[in-house]
Formats: structure tokens, sequence, C-alpha cells
């Protein structure tokens, strides 16, 4: 036994010593935080290794089950280690994106995530735009109760097109996922309505035989869900509603359960929040057609009239008051309705002119008026259709001014603040 933990040992010390180099060649600057972690983290492995190769030979050779046992487990986390590593490691310190993301992303990250973060920008090879991945799997690696500030947030950005502005309020959405997990969770539990909620899904429960628990999984999910689309909602104002149309898309009428709402539902709660921001008569005076597509879809909703689909949306029904708030409470920078139509004909000049709106007479525009003033902007030139909203969100062109477009009022707030 000795002689096979020594062996089990060796092999950590050796791979922890590999990893840790290959992560000393990584690029320093944005995103370095993760590269910093994981090589603390072979070091701890590799102490840890130690600490047991130490004890050898044993001198109670009971002890020896638990210390193999043991070293496996360091084992799968250098596996753990090197999965980061491979997938992350590229990202630290790239420039190689547009300067426009990296703005977008800060921002989202000081609108959201109140304790520092420290974004690293992934293509991913799926078709989605999560921050999950870092947040749900390191802090068993980090063995510390708070991942260390600033912790490391993944932006994983569709691979084929991760410089399209026009979407990027769904990446709002994906932010808030990881600011459920750090503290809005906690908040929305203490001022939701979980009694009724919970009792709604009793009787969903009992009337299937279904078990409770994975009706609780699906109405957490759902909630959390739909917080993210409320704070997506507030901070980006309809911007988010056309980004989700396009992206979910709006007129799927599926009737299976499954992690999230359905999207009608979504659209439907997207414009009751957007209506709470003051935001519908804009929406009837500019863009009156897409406006009513939407409500009509959000009025439409396809049920399959199960006990299960009415106990979770009564669920959900119950928890919105709070959800609204929470988000509500929770979003500082959101577009203001009055202020941003104050500057839509401002905006509309600098597009005509093909201009990069990068001062405006009262401010310097954020990145949420001008992704905002841009939807509307074109989808008034391509006729204020549902298929406008596919046209304007794939329009390579627009969205590199865009990004051009953010980069030099970004440029132009730091000179102004200096
Ligand atoms: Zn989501």
């Amino acid at each position: 036994m000795d002689a096979d933990l020594l062996f089990l040992a060796r092999i950590i010390d050796n791979e922890s010593q590999r990893l840790k180099s290959a992560a000393a060649n990584e690029r320093a600057g944005r995103g370095h935080t993760l590269i910093a972690l994981l090589e603390e983290t072979c070091e701890r492995i590799a102490s840890e290794a130690g600490q047991i190769a130490a004890q050898l030979p044993l001198s109670n050779s009971a002890f020896g089950p638990s210390h193999e046992r043991e070293l496996f487990r360091l084992r799968y986390e250098l596996q753990f280690v090197h999965e980061l590593l491979a997938r992350y490691g590229g990202d630290s310190g790239r420039r190689d994106l547009p300067v426009g993301i990296a703005h977008l992303v800060d921002e989202l990250v000081s609108d959201f995530l109140p304790r520092r973060a420290d974004p690293i920008i992934h293509l991913s090879s799926e078709n989605m735009y999560s921050t999950l991945a870092i947040v749900d799997t390191t802090p068993q690696l980090w063995r510390k109760p708070l991942p260390p500030e600033p912790h490391p947030v993944a932006f994983n950005l569709p691979a084929l097109d991760p410089s399209n502005v026009m979407l990027s309020p769904i990446l709002a959405h994906e932010v808030g996922h990881t600011a459920w997990r750090k503290g809005l969770e906690k908040e929305l539990n203490r001022r939701a309505d979980l009694g009724t909620a919970s009792t709604h899904l009793r009787t969903a429960a009992s009337a299937t035989g279904i078990d409770a628990q994975l009706l609780v999984e699906f109405f957490d999910s759902w909630r959390q869900e739909l917080l993210c689309d409320a704070l997506a909602a507030v901070l980006t104002g309809p911007s988010f509603l056309f980004a989700s149309a396009v992206f979910l898309p709006a007129t799927a009428s599926t009737t299976s359960i499954g992690p999230h709402p359905y999207p009608r539902d979504r659209i439907a709660y997207c414009l009751r929040i957007l209506d709470q921001r003051g935001w519908t008569p804009f929406m009837q005076e500019h863009v009156p057609n897409i406006y009513q597509w939407c409500r009509n879809l959000g009025n439409s909703v396809t049920l399959n009239g199960g006990p299960i689909e009415t106990g979770l949306r009564a669920a959900i029904g119950a928890t919105e008051p709070a959800i609204t708030k929470v988000a509500l409470d929770k979003t500082s920078n959101g577009i203001d309705v009055s202020a941003f139509s104050a500057k839509l004909p401002e905006f509309r000049e600098w597009f005509s002119n093909e201009v990069p709106p990068v001062k405006l007479s009262a401010s310097v525009p954020t990145p949420w008026e001008i992704v905002a003033a841009a939807w509307i902007f074109e989808l008034n030139r391509l006729g204020d259709t549902a298929e406008a909203l596919v046209m304007t969100s794939s329009n390579v062109y627009l969205n590199r001014f865009l990004l051009k477009s953010i980069e030099l009022a970004g440029i132009h707030q730091l000179w102004s603040e200096t």
C-alpha cells in the first residue's frame, strides 16, 4: 500500500507541476485572475499530495484506503484544472476582439455584478451567451466560502457571431444568472409570496403524482429565467424585447415543460415590465406593428392544459410582483424612456449621416442607448415588421458600426471624466 500511495502522490505532483507551468505561459491581462487561481490550485493540490507522501511509510496501514481516496480526489481536481485551462487559457489577455465588445461587457459587469469581476471573453461553440461556466464550477477548487476578488466570470459568446451588438441584450439576461447566484436569489426569496406559490405546486403534484421536488426545480428555474428577463428589460429597454423575439424565437409554441418558461409567456412578461417602465406609448409611436405583433403572441400562449403547466404558471404568477420589484431595485442604470426619447432625433441624425454617435448635446450616449436607438432607427428604415427584426439583428454592417460607436463613445466618456 505504501508504494502504491507514493506512486499516486508522485503522479499528482508531476501533473500539478506540468499544469502550473502551462498556466504560467498564458498572457497576463483581462481574465488572468482565473489563470492565477488555477496556478494556486495546482500548488495546493501538490502540497496536499506531498503531505500524504510525507506520512509514508504509514504507522497504521488501516489509514491507507482513505489516503488513496484522497489522492484520487486530488487527481480529479487536476482534471478539472486541465479542463478550465484548456478552455479559457487562450482567452487571458486577448486582444483580437473589437474594443466595443469589451466596453459592453464592462458595462454589464458594473451594472449587475456588484462585487468586482474579471471578465473572460470566450468564443463558445454553442450558440448562446451563458456566463455560468466558471461561477458554477470553481468554488470547489478555491476551497473558500466566497470567490476572491476580482472573481473570474466567463462571457461565452457565440463563436461565429461574437460581435452581434443587436443581440447583446441577451448577454444582459445571462449576466443576470450570475447575479442570481451572487445574491439575487436570496433577495427574491425574502420578498416573494412563496406560500401561495408552493400551494399551487403542491396541488399540481398531488393531481399528477409527479415528484414534488421536480416541480420545485422547474419553478426555481422559471423564476430565475424571468428575473433575468426582467433585469435585461429594465437595463436595455425595448432592445431586449426585439433581441428576445429573434433569439427565442417569440413565435415558438411548444407545450412541453422544460427549464425555461414558454417563449410567448416571456414575451408577455417583457411587455409588462416595459410597460411599468413607461415604454408602451413609445413603442406604439415608433414601432406600432412590432409592438402589436408581440402583444398578440403574448396573448395567444399555446397551452397543454395539464395540471403541471397550470400549477407552474400559477406559482410564477404569484411570484411575478416580487420578481419585478427586485429587477427594478437592482438595476440602477436602466434606460430612461423620457431621456431616451429626447435624444432620439439626434441619434437619427448621426445614424442618417453614418457617423458614430459619440457625443449628443446633453451627454455621451451609453452603450444601451446606442443599441436601442439603432434598433428603432433600423426597424423604421426597414418598415416595422417582424421580418425587419430578423434583418436588423443579422445586419453585419450595422453591428460593426455600432461596435465602433460604443468604442468611441466609451473613449469620449473616459476623456470627459479625466
Ligand atoms: Zn436564462
